[in-house]
């Protein structure tokens, strides 16, 4: 099997502000891996919070690449690197080369629902940006919020979205500090569910204090190996192929997580839809599907994914 790797550069079509910075393209490392005739992609997004960057990840991929050709297999993969962008980036580029060499279509229904994403911007622009959203249909928003301005912010995309389901991320950008106060204040707004309020290293605290709306672990959430720790801190857990290190590991983590009681919410990184087209079997096994990743950028891998009213087409 031959196998290459590289990076790519896709701008915005806007910001993208969350609370630990804003970006203005997608970098992301794309795989390819070649044998009988048949190329399978897998693609990647390096992420600074985990130590990553598009150069370590080529660094990390580059030696394993030449084992490919000695025979290295998907199963071998899970044990050569660590869980992270890379190996997501080899294992799907293998699973992408496996169903075409098998001629499977693809694996899942030809939609599923996506969340749309609001990013941090003033209350009135983030109500603005809510209303164009319900618009067009979508009936999940999940709003980006630091640790500014947080009622307000969730009360005018309320006042401009009074029948959407709402959800938090905020990135880890809380402190304790209030946080059972502010989490209170939330559910009597309605907020359905609210992502990693605290920094990883902080998640003790959410045992201390019964939830008013389930929290869900992105950040302190990787693979199998975070479940035990996240127990009677987190109900639900946010799957990311780039965390996971790869589609064969997501699948595995959304099982076990589902076995612990666990609810599963599915996400994505800023990418192009090949990233999305990987994450697709697991969408309907999921309570809460952020996949609008690639709506963010000015210009999608060929070939797109499809997105409207709140929902993505495979084709
Ligand atoms: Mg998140």
């Amino acid at each position: 099997m031959l196998a290459r790797c590289y990076a790519e550069r896709w701008p915005l079509r806007t910001a993208f502000v969350i609370s630990r910075g804003a970006r203005t393209e997608a970098e992301v490392v794309v795989v390819e891996v070649k044998w009988g005739g048949i190329v399978g992609i897998g693609e990647c997004t390096p992420y600074a919070r985990y130590g990553e960057s598009p150069d370590s990840v080529m660094h990390q991929l580059e030696p394993l690449l030449s084992e490919l050709a000695a025979g290295l297999d998907k199963a071998q993969l899970q044990s050569r690197l660590q869980a992270g962008a890379a190996r997501n980036a080899l294992d799907c580029a293998l699973v992408d080369w496996e169903r075409k060499y098998k001629g499977d279509g693809f694996a899942g229904p030809d939609s599923l629902p996506t969340v749309q994403t609001l990013v941090i911007e003033s209350p009135e622009a983030m109500a603005d940006a809510a209303s164009v959203a319900v618009s067009q249909g979508v009936e999940v928003l999940k709003l980006k919020l630091d640790d500014q301005l947080v009622s307000e912010r969730v009360a005018a995309v309320r006042a401009a979205a009074p029948a959407t389901e709402l959800v938090i991320d905020a990135n880890e950008a809380w402190r304790s500090d209030g946080l059972i106060e502010r989490c209170e204040k939330l559910a009597e707004m309605g907020v359905a569910m609210l992502e990693q309020p605290l920094p990883a290293s902080d998640d003790e605290f959410l045992e201390a204090f019964p939830h008013p709306l389930p929290i869900c672990a992105d950040e302190s959430c990787h693979t199998r190996a975070d479940l035990p720790r996240l127990k009677g801190r987190y109900e639900m857990v946010n799957i990311k192929l780039d965390k996971a290190g790869g589609i064969t590991e997501a699948r595995a983590l959304a099982d076990q997580a589902v076995a612990e009681g666990f609810g599963l919410m599915l996400g994505c990184m800023l990418c192009t839809s090949r990233a999305i087209r990987a994450a697709w079997p697991l969408g309907p096994r999921a309570r809460y599907l952020d996949l609008d990743g690639p709506t963010w950028l000015a210009k999608d891998a060929e070939p797109p994914l499809r997105f409207g009213a709140g929902r993505v087409y495979w084709s």
